[in-house]
């Protein structure tokens, strides 16, 4: 595979090993300072590289944002692609599948939404929700069609396997998958949905649900957990951003983003002796 996982503190490791006790919701490295400069360094390399991207027409490139509800997906989905050519990206949004959705298997919506080689292509919220908001409400199965009885011991296993064995099917294909959980703390959770009561301009984002869906927090992080483990893997490498500061995660975002592209080593195709001929009797044509 052509793809290196960029190095970086948050890097879920491979083996297994994570814990979302020890990950910090906090900045741990230096270089914060200036993040907005830094972010915005990486969006104009970002740019650039995505240029290079479509001219090759060989890769494209995945990423996947999962988090807690208001730690910060969509503004920073928002930063990342700032000044990104708006043709040669894609945002989906997942949100409860449709009953046509239903009727398929739940890899189903998320692949027939899979960037086209040359492109980037970002996932808010993703098919990782059917091991992390399923598994905390297993009862959300009983309207998914399965066949047979549900077996609640191996289903989410089965279900890591089936996503991690379409990542690997996907990198060797020539998929640069990338993916974020935005990890921000309960507390900070709490202040910025007391921000969206408290402040007019933001009263739109206010939902009832999320304040519920806060109590199950420790479900979440114990499925966040296993899922994050069972898939992050050199070909589709998991990082956890600590999110209480929104522009040290967008800035860390964006040059994780930046590195996975540097490590491809995309280059404008060069022609061939064809191209060449057919070049010069283009200019002939045109003299
Ligand atoms: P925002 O609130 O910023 O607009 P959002 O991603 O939270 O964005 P909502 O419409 O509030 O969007 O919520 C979408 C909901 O759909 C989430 O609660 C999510 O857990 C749920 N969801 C997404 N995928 C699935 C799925 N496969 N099965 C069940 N629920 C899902
Ligand atoms: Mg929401």
């Amino acid at each position: 595979m052509t793809f290196d996982a960029p190095e970086s503190p948050y890097l879920v490791p491979f083996d297994g090993s994570f814990r979302v006790k020890d990950a910090s919701t906090t900045p741990i490295t230096k270089g914060h300072l200036h993040r907005k400069k830094h972010r915005k360094e990486a969006t104009s390399n970002l740019n650039k590289l995505q240029r290079v991207l479509a001219a090759g027409d060989r890769h494209s490139v995945l990423i996947v944002f999962q988090a807690m509800d208001a730690a910060g997906k969509d503004s920073t989905i928002r930063a990342v692609m700032q000044g990104v050519d708006p043709s040669g990206c894609q945002v989906f949004s997942f949100k409860k599948p449709s009953s046509q959705e239903l009727d398929h298997d739940f890899l189903w919506r998320t692949t027939r939404s899979l960037p086209e080689r040359g492109r980037i292509g970002i996932f808010n919220r993703s098919q990782y929700e059917e091991v992390l908001v399923v598994r905390v409400h297993p009862q959300i199965l009983t309207a998914q069609k399965l066949p047979g009885e549900i077996n609640l011991d191996t289903i989410w296993d089965d279900r890591l396997q089936s996503i991690r064995e379409q990542e690997e099917h996907l990198a060797r294909n020539g998929t640069v998958i990338l993916k974020f959980w935005l990890n921000v703390s309960k507390d900070e959770q709490k202040k910025r949905f007391l921000s969206r009561l408290d402040q007019a301009d933001k009263n739109w984002k206010f939902e009832p649900r999320d304040v519920v869906e806060r109590r199950h927090w420790d479900a979440y992080m114990h499925a966040y957990e296993q899922a994050l483990n069972a898939t992050s893997r050199p070909w589709a490498p998991w990082y956890a951003i600590p999110a209480d500061s929104k522009p040290y995660m967008q800035a860390r975002v964006a040059s994780i983003i930046v590195d996975a592209l540097h490590s491809i080593g995309l280059k404008y195709p060069t022609p061939s002796d064809e191209d060449r001929a057919e070049f010069e009797s283009a200019r002939a044509e045109l003299t």
